[in-house]
């Protein structure tokens, strides 16, 4: 099942008579369950097809659907409820709040929902997403309690939170040592054995053998589109 499809999508930066093309000609579909994986060189497009999935920043051209919806000609608060909706976002930087314990920093995005959630429904849906990511024993914890490894669970349990339909992910080890590292990428893999799509952006080619697709970008083009495995099955 389609989730995400993009057609011919171009974004151009213009800055002071300076035209960037930081990406042109993408055609791409992500299909419900689908691991992709996006590497090329520092510079190639990498983070901005990234903000461009995640409704972050809008194309110059071309068309994205998500779910079927066009978002071309969507204004910024319908942006921004399909993104809460639809869209979870694991970064290098844990960008937890230091001042918030684990379970309010979880719980955080989950109050700027609509329709709102009640606090038993959010709740709940913390609980759930520490216990996800084993973090169920650190709640009351700030986030300088904890290890970079745990401080990327949390991160990774507050984008599983909302029940996102993708979560994209930008470098998740780029602050972790290996071994840490490799337990976050394990729990990636098992999120999506379990059925989440993941969009993930690393230039560790290590890891990236174990995604369903894997992109290769230069120059803001794709050069690469290899199916390296099926998508596991999803019971519905
Ligand atoms: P990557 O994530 O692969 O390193 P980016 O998506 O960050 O690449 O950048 C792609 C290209 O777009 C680069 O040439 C970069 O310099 C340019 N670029 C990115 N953001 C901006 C911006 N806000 N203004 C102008 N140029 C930008
Ligand atoms: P980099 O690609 O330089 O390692 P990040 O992975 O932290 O940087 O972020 C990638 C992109 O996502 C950047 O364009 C950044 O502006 C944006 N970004 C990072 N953190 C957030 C956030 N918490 N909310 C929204 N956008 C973010």
């Amino acid at each position: 099942q389609t989730l995400i499809s993009l057609k011919k999508i171009a974004k151009i930066y213009r800055s002071q008579n300076v035209e960037t093309y930081a990406l042109k000609h993408i055609d791409l579909e992500v299909n419900q369950g689908d691991y992709l994986c996006i590497s090329g060189p520092s510079g190639c497009g990498k983070s901005t097809l990234l903000s461009l999935l995640g409704l972050l920043d809008s194309p110059s051209a071309g068309q994205y659907l998500i779910k079927g919806i066009d978002t071309a000609n969507l204004d910024m608060d319908k942006q921004a409820e399909l993104r809460n909706l639809h869209i979870g976002f694991i970064f290098q930087s844990f960008n937890l709040i230091d001042e918030l314990s684990v379970f309010d920093n979880v719980a955080l995005p989950l109050t700027y929902r609509e329709p709102a959630m009640s606090a038993a429904e959010i709740e709940k849906a913390v609980i759930k997403a520490l216990s996800d990511v084993e973090m169920s024993h650190r709640t009351q914890h700030k986030p300088n309690q904890l290890s970079g490894g745990q401080q990327q669970r949390i991160a990774i349990a507050r984008a599983l939170a909302g029940s996102p339909s993708i979560l994209l992910v930008d470098e998740p080890t780029g602050n972790l040592d290996s071994k840490n590292g490799d337990a976050v990428m394990d729990l990636l893999d098992a999120l999506n054995q379990k059925g989440t799509t993941i969009c993930m952006v690393t230039h560790d080619l290590r890891y990236a053998g174990r995604a369903t697709t894997q992109l290769k970008l230069l120059d803001g083009e794709i050069i690469g589109h290899t199916t390296a495995r099926a998508t596991h099955p999803v019971a519905e």
